[in-house]
């Protein structure tokens, strides 16, 4: 059986228990083992590619005290004490190095003291090096990922982390990826009190990054299900080194790889996609995420250029 975790709010599990045959469904058919979260909770940190640059792109990348401004976001969104946090990949740039998690391992701690859910998508730096190893402490730091594909349901929204590294998967496993993948948005499709679905993963399936462009397995696998799931809004994704915004058939994908990692030069001519924020890419933001009623609130908090105050840079509300 596919191990899954589901994290229920107080509220979704007090209607969930309630006897709803459509929530006994969900719990039984796709989803094998519930989490019951203690907090109701609606609104999310989202942040990717926090890793400190490599040496190699300090040959190439322009770099700005990149690790300065690491520490300054997560010590931002620590401030802010938001309910979950969700780390997109390449957390620390080699993932196989204990030495290297020392300061993300600091700010974990002190989320969990706080009573942070921390959650993550596994980027493409935690496999780099031994790739076993890697992931081994990916996995001891966030204890929830699943690497083909993992659900968590915040009242009712319902947020999926998936594994976009295919070129780490195996035929199997990206087979029972996209299996899975298809399962759950039919059951979350299906289920009244699911009003909006988040799918994210850590590379882009859209990008005017000069370094990573677009990920055509990332569109190829997930997109068709995510264009035609009727409650799917929104696609977070990291790996490119800006900031990103991008309609299609009505849903949004927002890139957010502002964590750390030295910002990437954007293409202007043979684009993937026209961003519609494409005044707005600082270097380092984060974004949060929150759900009212009938819509979700997305907010880009901006660190400024001389690091000595954050600002929303960008804002946008999705409606259902
Ligand atoms: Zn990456």
């Amino acid at each position: 059986m596919k191990y899954l975790l589901v994290y229920f709010s107080l509220g979704f599990w007090n209607w969930f228990s309630a006897g709803e045959t459509e929530s006994t469904s969900l719990a039984t058919s796709v989803f094998d083992s519930i989490k019951v979260s203690s907090k109701s909770i609606k609104s999310w940190v989202f942040i990717s590619d926090t890793q400190a640059p490599l040496i190699i792109e300090k040959c190439f990348l322009k770099t700005k005290h990149n690790e300065r401004a690491t520490t300054l976001l997560l010590q931002h969104i620590k401030d802010q004490k938001p309910s979950s946090i969700f780390f997109l990949g390449d957390v620390v740039n080699l993932s196989y190095l204990s030495h290297r998690w020392k300061k993300i391992d600091a700010f974990l701690k002190t989320y969990r003291l706080m009573g942070i859910e921390l959650q993550a998508a596994i980027g493409n730096h935690e496999y780099l090096g031994p790739a076993a190893k890697g992931e081994l402490h990916f996995k001891q730091r966030f204890p929830d990922y699943h690497k083909t594909g993992n659900v968590f349901l915040f009242d009712s929204v319902a947020i999926l982390a998936l594994n976009s590294n295919f070129s780490k998967l195996s035929s199997a496993e990206i087979m029972e990826q996209d299996n899975w993948y298809q399962a759950t948005l039919l059951e979350l499709n299906a289920n009244s009190k699911i009003a909006a679905i988040i799918v994210c993963c850590h590379h882009s399936p859209y990008s005017n990054s000069k370094i990573t462009g677009s990920t055509k397995a990332v569109q190829n696998h997930f997109l068709p299900l995510f264009f035609s799931s009727p409650k799917t809004r929104l696609f977070l994704s990291g790996h490119s080194h800006d900031f990103e915004y991008f309609e299609m058939q009505s849903k949004s994908f927002v890139v957010i790889g502002g964590g750390g990692g030295p910002h990437h030069p954007l293409r202007k001519d043979k684009i993937a996609q026209l961003s519609l924020a494409s005044d707005y890419n600082p270097w380092f933001h984060y974004l949060q995420v929150s759900y009212e009623s009938k819509h979700l609130k997305l907010q880009s908090i901006t660190l400024s250029p001389n690091f000595s105050t954050f600002y929303i840079g960008w804002q946008k509300e999705l409606i259902f």
